[in-house]
C-alpha cells in the first residue's frame, strides 16, 4: 500500500503564498523520489491557482470539505462535482473543525462521503476522539461510533482513506503516543472489517495530530498507519517535503 501525506492548509495564506507553497512542495516531489503519494487540500478559492502550479505532475490536489448535494442552491457551499471539475483527486470529510463548528454530525458525514465517491473523488473521513472522551477511557468506543456512522457502506475500499485524528492533538503540539496510535490504528481497521469487510486491509489510514519532521519516522513505522494528514506543518514546504521523507 503506497502511503499518502496529506496537506491540510486550512483557512491559510494569499493566493500569492498558495502558489509558491504549491510550487515548492512540487518541486521538492519531483527531486526528492519519495515512497508516499504527496497531497495538498488548499482552502477553496485557492484550487484553481494551486491545480495550475501543481500540472499533473508528483503531487495530487484535494478539497477541505464539500457539500451533500451535486450543485443547487446552497449559498457559500462547494459541491464534490466543483471539486472535481477544478482536478480534485480527493476531499477531506468530517474533519473535527468542521465537526465542531459547524455542528456536522455523523449522517452528515456520510452524506459528504457519498457525495464524494458519487462525483469520483476518494473521501478521506475524518474521526477522532476529544480529551475527555480519552480521560473517561471512551476513545476506542467514540471512534467506532463515528466510523460506523460516517463510512459510505457497500464501498469499495481503495476508494477509501479514513483519518484518525485526536481532537486533542491538532494543532497543539501534542502527539499520542505511538502505541496509542498503533492501538487505535488497529480498531479502525477492525471495525472497517465489519463495513467494508476483507477490503478493509487495503484502507489507507491516516494519523493527523501535530506530525512533525521530527516524530513523523516513529509515527509513520506503526502498524496500520498508511500516512498522514498534516495541517501546521504542510504550511511550510520544507517540513512537508520533510515528513513525506520519513515514509519507508
Ligand atoms: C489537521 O488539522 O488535520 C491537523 C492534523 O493539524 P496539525 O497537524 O496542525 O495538528
Amino acid at each position: 500500500m503506497t502511503p499518502l501525506i496529506a496537506g491540510n492548509w486550512k483557512m491559510n495564506g494569499t493566493l500569492a503564498d498558495a502558489r509558491s507553497l504549491a510550487q515548492e512542495v512540487l518541486g521538492g516531489a519531483q527531486a526528492g523520489g519519495f515512497s508516499c503519494e504527496l497531497l495538498v487540500c488548499p482552502p477553496f478559492v485557492h484550487l484553481s491557482a494551486v491545480g495550475g502550479a501543481l500540472g499533473e505532475g508528483a503531487v495530487r490536489l484535494g478539497g477541505q470539505d464539500c457539500h451533500t448535494a451535486a450543485g443547487g442552491a446552497h449559498t457559500g457551499d462547494v459541491s464534490a462535482t466543483m471539486l472535481r471539475d477544478l482536478g480534485c483527486g480527493y476531499v477531506i470529510v468530517g474533519h473535527s473543525e468542521r465537526r465542531a463548528d459547524h455542528g456536522e454530525d455523523n449522517a452528515l458525514v456520510r452524506a459528504k462521503a457519498e457525495a464524494a465517491l458519487a462525483a469520483g473523488l476518494v473521501p478521506i473521513v475524518c474521526v477522532g476522539e476529544t480529551l475527555d472522551e480519552r480521560i473517561a477511557g471512551q476513545a476506542l468506543a467514540v471512534i467506532g461510533r463515528q466510523l460506523k456512522g460516517s463510512v459510505p457502506v457497500g464501498m469499495a475500499a481503495e476508494r477509501l482513506v479514513v483519518a484518525y485524528e485526536p481532537v486533542w492533538a491538532i494543532g497543539t503540539g501534542r502527539t499520542a503516543t505511538p502505541g496509542d496510535v498503533a492501538e487505535v490504528h488497529a480498531e479502525v481497521r477492525r471495525v472497517l472489517g465489519g463495513l467494508v469487510g476483507e477490503s478493509a486491509a487495503q484502507v489507507r489510514i491516516l494519523y493527523g495530530g501535530s506530525v512533525k519532521p521530527d516524530n513523523a519516522a516513529e509515527l509513520l513505522a506503526q502498524e496500520n498507519v498508511n500516512g498522514a494528514l498534516v495541517g501546521g506543518a504542510s504550511l511550510k514546504a520544507a517540513d512537508f517535503l520533510a515528513i513525506a521523507g520519513a515514509c519507508s
